[in-house]
C-alpha cells in the first residue's frame, strides 16, 4: 500500500514538475535583424517566462562578452556603454547605476538564457539609438528612427535618432510627410481620434521610407515643416474666430473672382511669383471663410483652377446669379519697386493718372482672347456712371474691405480707389476689385509667398465683406 502511494506522490510530483517546470522550445523563434543579416533565435520557456540564449543574443547584436564565473557575472560591451548582469539575480548595473528587470537571467543546463520581456530596457543601453524592438524581433538598421512625437497648442515636433529627410504634401485638412530612410514604430505612435491639434495620426512603415499621415483641427491651418537639428516641427496657425452670418434673406451668393488664369499669367513678381496663382489661393481662402462663416450663402468661383477665362466669361458667369456681390482679386504691379501696399477698386471712369494705369494692365487680360485688330479699338475705359445703380454699393463694399486693411496696416494705406475695370463693368451686382499687395515689390513679393500672410488678407476682405453684409441686407430688406 506504502509502496503504491509513494509511487503515486512520486508521478505526481513529476507530472507537476513535467508541467510547472518544464524547459521547452515554445516554438517561436526571435528573430535579430542586424544591418543586412538576420538571426533566428530559438525562445525557451520557462514557468511561462520566455528567453533567450544570452551569448546567441550578444553575437547577433555584434556585441562584446565576457563570462565571470565565479562572480556569475556576465558582462557585455558596445561603443556606447556597457551592462553587467548577475546569474539569477534580476539586478544589473549600466555606466555606474543599479537597475532592476522584471525576469533573471537563468542557467539553462550549459547555456545562459536572458529574458525576452527585458531585452528592450537592458539593451537599450547599449544598443544604437536606432535599435528598434518588438515582442517578435529586435532590428538594427542604418535607418533613422522616429524617438518621439511632440504635440503642442500650434506644433508638432517630431524627433528622430539623425537629421531627417522629408517631403510634405498637404491636403485640405491633413498632411503626408515621407520620411526617407526612416522606420517608424506603427503601433506606438498611432493617434486615433484625439480632440487636440492631431486629430489622427497614422504612420506607416515601407521597407526604408516612412509615411505619417496626420489630419489636423478643423481650426488650424497648416503653416510650415521645416527640419531642425534631429527633430522636424510642423508649425499651423490658428484660425482667427470669424464673424458669422446667418438668416440671410436678400443677399444669396458671393461671386469670387481669382484674377488672370492659364496662358494669363498677371503681373510677375522680381523673383517668378505669378499673379494668377497668388489669386487663386486667396480667391480660394476667401471662399472657404465664407463657407464657414456665412451658412446660407452660396459661393461661385470663376475660376478653381489655373485656366484662362475670359473677362467677359466672369461677368457672364456673375451675371446668372441674382442677389448677389461680385469681388475680384489681384496683385498689384507698378514700375517703382518701391510701391506697396493693399488697394480697393470701384468701377468708375478713372480718375488719377495712377488708377488708369492699374485699370489698364488689369484690362490687359482681353488681349488674351481677341484677335490683333480688335484689341487696339477697344475702347474700355468708357462707362457711363448714370447706368452704374450699383455704383454707390461697390463703393461702400469697397470702403469697408478698404478699411479693415487700414486698420491693420496703417503705413501701407493706399486708399479706395476707382477705375474703369472691364471684369466689373458688366456686373449687375455691387463689385470690387482688390488689389491685395504689390507683387512688384521685392518685401511684398515675399510676403505673399506666406501662407499666413494670404490667409490674413484673404481674412481682412472676408471682415470688411461681412460688415457691409450686415448694411446691404438691412436696405434690402426693409
Ligand atoms: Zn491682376
Amino acid at each position: 500500500m506504502k509502496g503504491i502511494q509513494n509511487a503515486i506522490i512520486k508521478y505526481a510530483l513529476s507530472a507537476f514538475i513535467l508541467i510547472f517546470s518544464l524547459t521547452v522550445f515554445s516554438g517561436e523563434y526571435f528573430l535579430i535583424e542586424n544591418n543586412q543579416k538576420t538571426d533566428s533565435l530559438l525562445v525557451y520557456a520557462i514557468d511561462g517566462v520566455r528567453y533567450v540564449d544570452l551569448n546567441i543574443l550578444s553575437s547577433a547584436l555584434s556585441l562584446t562578452t565576457s563570462f565571470k564565473k565565479t562572480q556569475e557575472e556576465y558582462r557585455i560591451e558596445s561603443e556606447k556603454s556597457y551592462v553587467i548582469l548577475l546569474i539569477n539575480s534580476p539586478y544589473y548595473k549600466s555606466a555606474g547605476n543599479v537597475y532592476k528587470m522584471s525576469n533573471a537571467p537563468v542557467y539553462h543546463k550549459e547555456l545562459i538564457l536572458f529574458p525576452l520581456s527585458s531585452v528592450k530596457s537592458v539593451f537599450d543601453k547599449i544598443l544604437p539609438d536606432n535599435a528598434v524592438y518588438n515582442d517578435s524581433k529586435l532590428v538594427l538598421t542604418s535607418l533613422l528612427k522616429i524617438k518621439s512625437i511632440e504635440e503642442k497648442s500650434d506644433e508638432i515636433k517630431i524627433v528622430l535618432s539623425g537629421k531627417p529627410s522629408f517631403t510634405v504634401e498637404t491636403g485640405e485638412r491633413d498632411i503626408l510627410l515621407f520620411l526617407k530612410n526612416t522606420f517608424v514604430d506603427e503601433n506606438k505612435f498611432r493617434i486615433k481620434n484625439s480632440k487636440k491639434l492631431i486629430r489622427v495620426l497614422e504612420p506607416s512603415c515601407d521597407k526604408d521610407e516612412s509615411t505619417i499621415i496626420i489630419t489636423y483641427a478643423p481650426e488650424y491651418e497648416f503653416s510650415k515643416a521645416i527640419a531642425s537639428g534631429d527633430s522636424i516641427i510642423i508649425s499651423f496657425f490658428k484660425r482667427a474666430k470669424i464673424d458669422t452670418l446667418n438668416n440671410l434673406s436678400f443677399l444669396k451668393t458671393i461671386i469670387i473672382d481669382a484674377g488672370h488664369g492659364g496662358k494669363d499669367p498677371g503681373a510677375i513678381g522680381p523673383s517668378g511669383l505669378q499673379e494668377k496663382t497668388m489669386n487663386l489661393d486667396m480667391a480660394s481662402r476667401l471662399k472657404k471663410l465664407i463657407n464657414a462663416g456665412c451658412k446660407n450663402l452660396d459661393v461661385v468661383m470663376t475660376r478653381d483652377k489655373d485656366e484662362f477665362v475670359s473677362l467677359a466669361q466672369r461677368t457672364q458667369l456673375a451675371n446668372k446669379y441674382p442677389n448677389s456681390l461680385f469681388i475680384s482679386i489681384h496683385c498689384n504691379a507698378s514700375k517703382n519697386k518701391s510701391t506697396k501696399g493693399f488697394e480697393t477698386y470701384f468701377l468708375s471712369t478713372a480718375k488719377t493718372d495712377w488708377e488708369r494705369a492699374v485699370e489698364a494692365r488689369e484690362n490687359s487680360s482681353l488681349t488674351f482672347d481677341l484677335p490683333e485688330e480688335e484689341r487696339k479699338g477697344l475702347d474700355f475705359i468708357l462707362w457711363d456712371l448714370a447706368q452704374n445703380e450699383f455704383l454707390t454699393e461697390s463703393s461702400r463694399l469697397a470702403e469697408y474691405i478698404q478699411n479693415e486693411y487700414e486698420k491693420k496696416y496703417k503705413a501701407d494705406n493706399r486708399g479706395l480707389k476707382q477705375a474703369g475695370f472691364y471684369v466689373l463693368k458688366g456686373n449687375y451686382m455691387p463689385a470690387v476689385l482688390v488689389e491685395t499687395a504689390f507683387i512688384s515689390n521685392k518685401e511684398e513679393e515675399k510676403k505673399l509667398k506666406s501662407k499666413d500672410y494670404r490667409q490674413e488678407l484673404s481674412q481682412l476682405i472676408y471682415n470688411g465683406l461681412v460688415k457691409y453684409i450686415k448694411e446691404y441686407e438691412k436696405k434690402n430688406t426693409k
